[in-house]
């Protein structure tokens, strides 16, 4: 598969001192997940802000379909990605339906005119994260969890080739969860390249592709479920012991934390 999004050798940072990303290649193509793991501090954010186009590399080079992202109109950026923040801030006052209509503003004219097509697509997005019953409500007046669904709505109005989203699994309900994995699986199902990224590592191993381990900046290992969530890895990347167990049923592996005995 062609990447969506392809960056090489990227280092970012916010000031002097260590770089919050260095020297990281990694590439995202269309109908694939890929899950960022790591520490707090790791680079996750870091790597999509990157991706999104929010943080200019200090060197690298990030390609967005092929072409320089840096030097891309910021219109045509918005039209390929969209990106759910941590903080994905909705905007307050406004109703559910209004927020995500904003996500077709890459899409509209200057006077912003609803189409049908945007109409269908905000429609559409809504129905994806079972907002329907919160159409008309105003933002401000939603849980923190359906506030995050309302974002992600709005990303998807975006009907972008990329999405991004950090840690979108953090407000939300178990149930939410799972529905919010099984949707980005459809989206990618679709063509859609997906990266997010997650502390949950057994949702990482259950959904994701490929995962990519972060550690102060620098990608530890990126491939596969099998070959990169081992017990050392793991260990490696969060310095905490993991126990690393295999479903017999499924195959499926699944983590559980272990109590640390060697302290004193
Ligand atoms: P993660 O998302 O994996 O927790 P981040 O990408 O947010 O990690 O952070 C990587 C590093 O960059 C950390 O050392 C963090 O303190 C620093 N950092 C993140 N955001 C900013 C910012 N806006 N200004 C300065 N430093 C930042
Ligand atoms: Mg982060």
């Amino acid at each position: 598969m062609k990447p969506v999004v392809s960056l090489e050798d990227v280092t970012a940072r916010y000031g002097p001192g260590t770089p919050a990303l260095e020297s990281v290649s990694l590439d995202v193509a269309a109908g694939e997940i890929v899950a960022l793991l790591g520490p707090n501090g790791a680079g996750k954010s870091t790597l999509l802000r990157v991706m999104a186009g929010a943080l200019a590399p200090e060197s690298g080079t990030v390609r967005l379909g092929g072409e320089d992202a840096v030097a891309m109109d910021r219109r045509r950026v918005a039209q390929k990605i969209a990106f759910v923040t941590q903080t994905s801030d909705v905007a307050f006052g406004f109703s559910v339906r209004d927020v995500v209509m904003m996500g077709r503003a890459p899409h509209q004219g200057g006077w912003m005119a609803a189409t049908g097509e945007d109409e269908r697509a905000a429609g559409e997005a809504m129905r994806l994260l079972e907002l329907g019953d919160l159409a008309e409500r105003r933002v401000d007046a939603l849980s923190g969890g359906e506030q995050k669904r309302v974002a992600i709505a709005r990303a998807l109005a975006q009907t972008p080739s990329l999405l991004l989203l950090d840690e979108p699994g953090a407000f939300l309900d178990v149930r939410h969860q799972l529905a919010l994995y099984d949707l980005l699986v459809d989206l990618a199902a679709r063509g859609i390249a997906v990266a997010l990224s997650m502390h949950d590592i057994n949702a990482a191993a259950q959904y994701a592709s490929r995962v990519a381990l972060l550690k102060t900046g620098k990608l530890v290992a990126v491939g596969s479920i099998e070959n990169v969530l081992t017990y050392r890895t793991l260990r490696e990347t969060f310095d905490a012991d993991l126990y690393c167990g295999v479903n017999d049923v499924t195959g499926a592996r699944f983590f559980l934390p272990m109590r640390q005995t060697q302290r004193t």
